[in-house]
């Protein structure tokens, strides 16, 4: 065990977190992606290199910006926090986990459900901070799924029928969504989260979608129920809903099947 390394990987995702909080920003404001340097987001001035440290430089600053002081927006800290948490959550529990598997799988079964996470993220917080879902991140999740699930057919572990059958429950549950979509006229959820579900269906597979879907209603009833005792006045508080299709999907990842097979006893 090289839990050594615990640290680093921390401090890693903080640092992609702070790739993170650019991609989100840059997807809510229409502003190149890659390039151009970061800035602070009141006074525009290109930042140096000490005020760039994840979690350290927002501490450092006092949560301000050093030439114009406006408060530095907290979800800068707290991104780069839930990154590097979801990084060192990932090492611990992953680590007996991929040494089952062998090269080049080793590196590839890892990966890709670290960029999983990293997508989901990404989707979460564009959601919440703007009703939005940017298309690349839906896109670039259902791509990746499926060619994920192609090498694995490629090593003979893992079988074509569980990939039709992830294509058919996703495409079940895509239209699904469409007819709810048309029939609230918008309202109730985006065309955003249309889409969402297929990408969620292909990598959450046949049957356990099924359960995060259902769960994804529960969290939203919930959280929705709750926002209505707090909030008495103001009824039609519109609440996103892809971060409960994706704690949903995070929770059916995990359980979903001894979920189904619990459910099924009773049936
Ligand atoms: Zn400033």
């Amino acid at each position: 065990m090289t839990l050594w390394l615990l640290p680093f990987v921390f401090f890693i995702g903080a640092v992609i977190g702070s790739f993170i909080n650019v991609l989100v920003i840059r997807s809510l404001t229409g502003e190149q992606f890659l390039w151009g340097r970061s800035h602070c987001d009141s006074c525009r001035r290109d930042l140096e290199w000490f005020e760039l440290i994840p979690l350290v430089s927002f501490f450092a600053l006092r949560g301000r910006c050093r030439t114009c002081h406006t408060p530095i927006d907290i979800m800068h800290p707290v991104v780069e926090l839930l990154t590097a948490s979801l990084f060192a959550w990932w090492f611990v529990i992953g680590f007996a986990f991929f040494q089952l598997t062998t090269q080049p799988l080793m590196i590839i079964q890892p990966g890709f459900w670290l960029l999983v996470g990293l997508l989901l993220l990404v989707i979460f917080l564009t959601d919440i901070q703007a009703y939005y879902i940017p298309d690349w991140a839906t896109l670039m999740l259902s791509l990746m799924t499926l060619a994920y699930r192609f090498v694995l057919i490629g090593f003979g572990i893992y079988n074509p029928q569980s990939l039709a059958w992830a294509l058919f429950g996703a495409a079940l549950i895509l239209f699904f969504f469409l007819f709810l979509w048309l029939i609230t006229g918008g309202r109730g959820m985006g065309f955003g989260d249309v889409k969402l579900v297929f990408a969620l269906g292909l990598l959450m597979e046949w049957p356990a979608m099924l359960v995060g879907i259902f769960l994804a209603f529960v969290y939203g009833a919930i959280v929705g129920v709750g926002v209505l005792i707090v909030s008495r006045q103001r009824r039609g508080v519109p609440i996103p809903f892809a971060p409960f299709l994706i704690l949903g999907t995070a929770t059916a990842l995990m359980w979903g099947d001894s979920l189904l097979r619990w459910y099924m006893q009773f049936l």
